[in-house]
């Protein structure tokens, strides 16, 4: 799990996982961790994170991501007592700011502060780039 093979020799969600660097943890199960980001954008911010090390989504077995998505989704559940609206975020690669290497989903309840995933302004989708989108992701 958190000690394999293919995880490298400092992973800090990797040492959370194994119970050798403190973290305040909310869940654990067999398959999956929570527990609350160290640096919160807010109050209860936290983190969702498989005990298998990976970086991303995509280097996970279907089993794990299934039960990352059920420990996020009982996750959400509870961060609606602190707020009835939070983002959740998975940030993948350095160019999308991911700075922890171990794939782990943000759950980040909203208070009424500005929306980070608002700030950018958006153009409408272009037909012609869609239907190339499509040629391209819309395949196995
Ligand atoms: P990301 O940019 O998606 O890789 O986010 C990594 C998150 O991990 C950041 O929000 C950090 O504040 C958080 N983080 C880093 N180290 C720890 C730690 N030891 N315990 C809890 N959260 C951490
Ligand atoms: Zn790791």
């Amino acid at each position: 799990m958190g000690d394999g093979a293919n995880a490298p020799a400092a992973c800090i969600f990797c040492e959370i996982v194994a119970h050798r660097s403190p973290a305040y943890v909310l869940y654990e199960d067999e398959a999956t961790v929570a527990f609350l980001d160290l640096f919160p954008f807010t109050r209860g911010h936290l983190l969702v994170v498989p005990k298998r090390h990976g970086a991303r989504l995509s280097d996970l077995p279907a089993a794990d991501g299934g039960a990352l998505f059920r420990t996020l989704a009982q996750l959400c559940r509870r961060v609606e007592r602190l707020a009835p609206d939070y983002n959740v975020a998975l940030n993948a690669g350095a160019a999308a700011g991911q700075i922890v290497f171990h794939v782990h989903f943000h759950v980040i309840p909203r208070y009424g502060e500005a929306n980070p995933f608002r700030a950018a302004s958006r153009t409408r989708l272009d037909d012609d780039d869609a239907r190339s989108l499509v040629a391209e992701l819309g395949r196995a």
